[in-house]
């Protein structure tokens, strides 16, 4: 039996605000195997630029060697809001 899948109301995590999860996307992530996102459209491309950001960071504390360290904890220091997969995403190598 074929599932349907229906335009479902989400709160979005980050901004509160309602989205909609449309059928089409539903079955896009569940073909993938992917849960639902907690998050709305602005805020997971907000999310996606903020962890290229923190690769692009990564990456050049990297490149500058011993002081990979400092880099990474300076970086990840006042923003207490962030999750903890969105602090792993940014220190994973390439
Ligand atoms: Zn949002």
């Amino acid at each position: 039996m074929p599932i349907t899948f229906v335009d479902k109301k989400m709160r979005c995590k980050s901004c509160k605000k309602e989205f909609v999860f449309r059928k089409d996307e539903q079955e896009y992530f569940f073909k993938r195997g992917f849960s639902a996102p907690s998050h709305c459209e602005i805020c997971r491309k907000e999310r996606k630029k903020e962890r290229r950001r923190q690769r692009r960071h990564f990456l050049k504390a990297i490149n500058a060697a011993e002081n990979v360290k400092i880099e990474i904890s300076a970086s990840q220091g006042p923003e207490t809001s962030k999750t903890s997969d969105d602090v792993n995403v940014g220190l994973t190598p390439a």
